[in-house]
């Protein structure tokens, strides 16, 4: 499981380093910082669950006020697979990218090609000065391969769909086709905040021609 201050890092280098980014040090930033630590791209929940053990009185609400500050300060990285909780890590500045399973969401790190950010050059920059590129391969990881061509279920989290790679579908936009006259949709849920599973999808179409009968 993750890991906890005492595993990888000294607390004195934790103290150092959150002093460092200008921020007081507390015991929850430290054992946060020491978290991140040894176990990069986590969640906020679990970096909540490894904190309790050590700070029985942490509430996830501090463990998150810790994040926005370490992520404000420089300290740490806030990534966001689509579909995913946001991940944390401490790994800062370098412009790597993510390799990110589509089965079991498991994420690795994958060094920046050219080494410097940024690594890849837009076809049009759009009169952008272009500072960060950031790029996140899908696919399957390699457990995830080796069980697929053994037959044998993975074992992720509730993944019932053999289908290996969800085919991001161009999105048929199903409302506001057929209605003409209802100005609000009041039965439309807007979408859940962190689904488990959902594919790289294309950016939604912006329903801007709704054409008028
Ligand atoms: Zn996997
Ligand atoms: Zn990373």
């Amino acid at each position: 499981m993750i890991g906890t201050v005492t595993d990888a890092v000294g607390a004195d280098e934790l103290s150092e380093r959150i002093r460092a980014a200008s921020l007081k040090v507390t015991a929850t930033r430290r054992s946060v910082l020491g978290a991140l630590s040894a176990t990069p791209h986590v969640s906020a929940d679990t970096l909540f669950a490894a904190v309790a053990t050590e700070l029985p009185g942490t509430s996830l609400q501090a463990v998150y006020g810790v994040l926005t500050a370490f992520t404000t300060a420089g300290l740490v990285r806030r990534i966001e697979p689509a579909g995913s909780a946001a991940l944390y890590e401490c790994r800062i500045g370098d412009n790597h990218h993510h390799l990110v399973c589509t089965h079991c969401s498991a994420v690795q790190d994958v060094d920046c090609v050219v080494g410097g950010a940024p690594c890849l050059t837009p076809s049009d920059t759009g009169g952008f000065a272009i500072h960060t590129a950031e790029v996140t391969f899908w696919g399957l990881c390699a457990a995830c391969q080796a069980s697929a061509a053994s037959g044998v279920t993975a074992a992720p989290a509730a993944a019932p769909a053999p289908a290996p790679a969800p085919a991001p579908a161009p999105a048929p936009a199903p409302a506001a086709a057929s209605a003409p006259s209802a100005p609000s949709a009041p039965s439309a849920a807007p979408a859940p905040a962190a689904p488990a599973h959902a594919a790289p999808a294309p950016a939604a179409p912006t329903q801007a021609d709704a054409s008028a009968p």
